[in-house]
């Protein structure tokens, strides 16, 4: 398309669309920093005794919500208000996955060209996941977050989950009963259901025209329905933060600080060095168009911490704001969900690192090369949902013969991570789609240059 297109004159409607964008943005933004500052506010007022033991209690047990370990009976408000809007957005994952891929999968038709984009997805997806960790490894060894730490190791007990075996995870691939699947919200048997669907009409082409059609209109409401909930995204993002906040023990965070900052370092380099660089020199993309136009879905996965959660922003800001095709982002954005952490990957690394020094155990090269191996093969088979990334690793630490109960020193200040590591995890499914899209000529130049394409829907 010409580069014109992005550039002709703005209607007054369309002044007025970009207007109502920004401000949806722009609140969802502000709620992430007033909720950053009350969250930690009320950490600081019941932890610090500034206020009496009864408003404490009530602040804990009515506004905050469970966490601080409060019991089902608990009505905190930040809790109920957050978890409705995740549920919210949840609500969408399934509809959105099955119909999205169905209308892409059916307007493409070409078996061959589809073969070949999942097949250059699934390669990124791995080859950006091992660099994650091989980056972490890198880092962590280079500020040794663990050295001269002293925890108490007798005393961390982790009850280890066990994590899917590969085998497992393949065979599994392929759902015997496809409603069940929808109903469990198995992400990578409807994704296989849903593209054997789409294919399936994609051949029979015109016979079915009307169903077609219909699946496209089903699409648009999905959409629509997105947007709308959308709507809620600065209240649920605010409540979602505080309580967060609020709860986190400032004083757990003392000693774990040099493990924190090794993982942020990390996951700040992945976004600038290796995203970054992939967007420019292999897409030949504005990297601060991606951001801008990318940081509302970095926001939810922030606030949800899952990448599940975010499915539907990241598939409206990837298809509506930076023009990538609905068959391509259709199957890469659920699919990397489920098997592209590129953010918990690095997590893996650096903990690796960490439990190794606190623990004063020695690793060797080969040790390092199975880290990678295993943290890049842990991420297929488990969901983007918060915390997975902890039951993976301890896949990862029995690889290399370390203490799985080593999880315990990490998991009071897990949460944090979780949020920041989601948000890295998303960008690398954004990222790849886009630059497979382009390689495949399935993006939209004008759409991506375009600051108003893909205004939401206002109040
Ligand atoms: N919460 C992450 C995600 O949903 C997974 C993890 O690292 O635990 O992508």
């Amino acid at each position: 398309m010409s580069e014109n297109s992005a550039e002709q004159t703005t209607s007054p409607a369309q002044q007025q669309q970009e207007i109502k964008k920004s401000t949806l943005t722009t609140s969802v933004f502000i709620a992430l920093i007033i909720g950053l500052g009350s969250g930690i506010f009320l950490n600081i007022l019941i932890s610090q005794n500034i206020v009496s033991t009864e408003i404490a209690i009530f602040l804990r047990k009515f506004i905050i919500g469970d966490t601080f370990g409060g019991t089902q009976s608990d009505i905190g408000f930040l809790s109920v208000v957050g978890e409705l809007f995740i549920n919210s957005i949840k609500m969408m994952i399934v509809p959105l996955v099955f119909v999205s891929l169905v209308c892409g999968i059916s307007s493409v038709g070409d078996i061959k060209k589809l073969g070949r984009i999942g097949t250059k997805i699934i390669l990124y997806y791995l080859v950006t996941t091992a660099m994650a960790v091989a980056l972490a490894l890198l880092v962590a060894n280079l500020l040794n977050p663990g050295q001269g730490i002293h925890l108490n190791v007798e005393a961390a007990k982790f009850a280890s989950q066990s994590a899917p075996d590969l085998a497992q995870v393949i065979i599994n691939l392929i759902p015997t009963n496809p409603f069940d699947s929808m109903t469990k919200g198995s992400m990578l048997q409807i994704i296989f259901f849903s593209l054997l669907t789409g294919l399936a009409i994609a051949t029979l082409g015109e016979k079915v025209e009307g169903i077609i059609r219909f699946f496209n209109r089903l699409n648009d409401i999905i959409m629509q329905m997105i947007s709308i909930i959308m709507l809620a995204a600065p209240y649920g993002i605010f409540c979602l933060v505080t309580k967060v906040f609020a709860g986190q023990g400032i004083e757990m965070i003392k000693p774990l600080a040099m493990y924190m900052l090794t993982i942020v370092v990390a996951l700040l380099l992945h976004l600038g060095i290796v995203y970054s660089g992939m967007l420019s020199l292999i897409g030949r993309l504005s990297i601060v168009t991606f951001f801008k136009k990318f940081y509302s879905a970095m926001m939810i996965a922030f606030s949800t911490a899952s990448s599940n959660a975010t499915v539907p922003e990241t598939f409206k800001c990837v298809t509506e704001k930076l023009g990538v095709s609905r068959s391509v982002a259709s199957f890469s954005i659920p699919l990397g969900a489920t098997i592209n952490m590129d953010g918990t990957a690095i997590m893996q690394g650096v903990a690796v690192i960490f439990i190794s020094q606190v623990y004063g155990i020695n690793l060797t090269m080969t040790d390092f090369l199975m880290v990678i191996l295993t943290a890049t093969l842990a991420s297929i088979g488990t969901a983007g949902v918060p915390g997975v990334g902890l039951i993976t690793l301890s896949m990862v630490l029995i690889q290399v013969g370390l203490p799985a109960n080593g999880i315990a020193l990490i998991i009071g200040i897990d949460r944090i991570l979780d949020m920041s590591r989601t948000v890295v995890n998303i960008c690398g499914d954004a990222v790849i789609s886009l630059i497979v899209a382009k390689s495949e000529n399935e993006l939209d130049q004008a759409v991506y240059d375009n600051p108003n394409a893909g205004a939401e829907i206002t109040k």
